[in-house]
């Protein structure tokens, strides 16, 4: 087990925490604020242990300069401050003598929440490359880190690797329950095991499907995951997102004739057209017309896979079945969810979209564990380590830590 937080001495320490605040924005306002609240439980041992208490966190994408003037972490600070219903106070400011002058001014249980990491970024990457300086800057700032932003965990960043090589370091509470619950369900999972997976790309998903191949008795299939293997099969898939890669088909030939009996693929699909926007069929998998475009799995597809989902113990979903996004290609993601919400299997659901997806189509409460982790889950469940994870050492290898 990785040093936890808890079985360390933090009493009156300075602690860096980093967090996961990369919330989805619109027009600077929180959308959702779900990483905000997984949050609190690390936040609120710190302040009961009287630490002082310095945030970390990235928030969207900085490739230049105007992209600072949407992902100021300002707007977090205000929220995390309403939530704890304590002063969060802000730095603008990463210049050393300032911000360590206001850490030294800081009383025991403060909270001071830096700008967005990755501002610093600009011009020369130094958090993204994890620059060596930026890292042991940070790290003179605190006498522990805490990593407790699972979703960045599979970065090789200055806040999330860097930090934890010059100060002893521990992972928080939402890592340490992040992989205790993706190990718990899905390492070993309970047979018979069912995977669905959908969403866009097939090329970002190859690793996952080799990984859970072997472990599965069902790989249920959708999207443009689904359109690739089709295409594999010679199925004619019209206008839709498929893979064009040569290697890739043949990648997929070779899983189809190694796992013929877990695959399954849908039977048939709502199509949209590439000319014009508002056509919309129900169409059977092999009358696919040149022009048309699958966007959705239909009936006959989820009936089918009924059988598979009712016979499982365990469950894990990642990738809509079809684009979502769009209320008229929403229905198989919908009845998928539906069903798999009357089961009493273990359900786990990864993946940035497929959480959004059952978040807005209003699952929120119906299974077993939303993992928060994004691309860093199915990295997880792909290789099983996180490079910041890696970063932290052992429990049993550190003595007494003298912080
Ligand atoms: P996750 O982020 O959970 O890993 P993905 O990004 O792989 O999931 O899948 C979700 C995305 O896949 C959505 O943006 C959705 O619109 C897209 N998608 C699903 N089915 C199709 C399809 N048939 N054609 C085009 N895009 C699709
Ligand atoms: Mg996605």
């Amino acid at each position: 087990m990785k040093q936890r937080m808890e079985k360390m001495n933090l009493k009156e320490k300075r602690v860096l925490l980093r967090c996961d605040f990369n919330v989805p924005l619109y027009k600077g306002m929180i959308l959702d604020d779900t990483k905000i609240m997984n949050s609190l439980e690390t936040i609120r041992y710190l302040i009961q242990n009287q630490c002082k208490i310095i945030i970390l966190s990235h928030l969207g994408k900085i490739k230049k300069e105007e992209d600072k003037s949407y992902y100021s972490l300002e707007p977090i600070s205000r929220r995390l401050q309403e939530l704890l219903g304590k002063e969060v106070y802000f730095s603008r400011t990463f210049l050393n003598s300032e911000l360590s002058k206001r850490i030294e001014m800081m009383l025991p249980g403060d909270i001071l929440m830096l700008e967005n990491t990755r501002f610093l970024d600009i011009p020369n990457q130094l958090e993204t490359k994890c620059d060596a300086q930026l890292s042991s800057f940070w790290a003179s700032l605190a006498d522990v880190f805490v990593m407790d932003a699972f979703a960045s965990a599979h970065r090789n960043h200055a806040s999330t690797v860097g930090i934890s090589k010059y100060i002893p370091s521990c992972i928080g509470f939402s890592v340490s329950r992040e992989l205790l619950t993706l190990d718990r369900f899905l390492k070993e999972p309970e047979l018979p095991f069912t995977v669905i997976m959908g969403g866009a790309k097939v090329e970002d998903k190859l690793d996952l499907i080799h990984t859970l191949l072997p472990k599965c008795d069902h790989l249920l299939l959708a999207g443009g995951l689904a359109n690739s293997f089709l295409k594999a099969l010679n199925f004619n898939v019209g206008g839709s997102l498929a893979t064009e890669s040569i290697s890739t088909i043949e990648n997929l030939k070779q899983i189809l004739l190694t796992y013929r009996e877990k695959l399954m693929l849908p039977l048939d699909a709502i199509v949209g057209s590439t000319y014009d926007e508002n056509y919309t069929r129900y169409k059977r998998i092999n009358e696919i017309g040149d022009n048309e475009v699958i966007m959705d799995i239909g009936n006959l597809t989820l009936e089918k896979y009924k059988t598979a989902i009712q016979s499982s113990k365990t469950i894990f979903l990642n990738g809509t079945m079809g684009k979502y996004e769009e209320n008229r290609y929403s229905n198989g993601t919908k009845e998928l969810l539906s069903l798999l919400k009357k089961q009493s299997a273990i359900v786990v659901v990864g993946g940035g979209d497929s959480v959004s997806a059952v978040k807005n189509l209003g699952f929120s409460n119906d299974f077993t564990y939303l993992s928060v982790g994004g691309g860093a889950t199915l990295e997880y469940l792909t290789k099983g380590h996180l490079i910041a994870i890696d970063a932290i050492r052992e429990e049993e290898k550190i003595e007494i830590l003298d912080v």
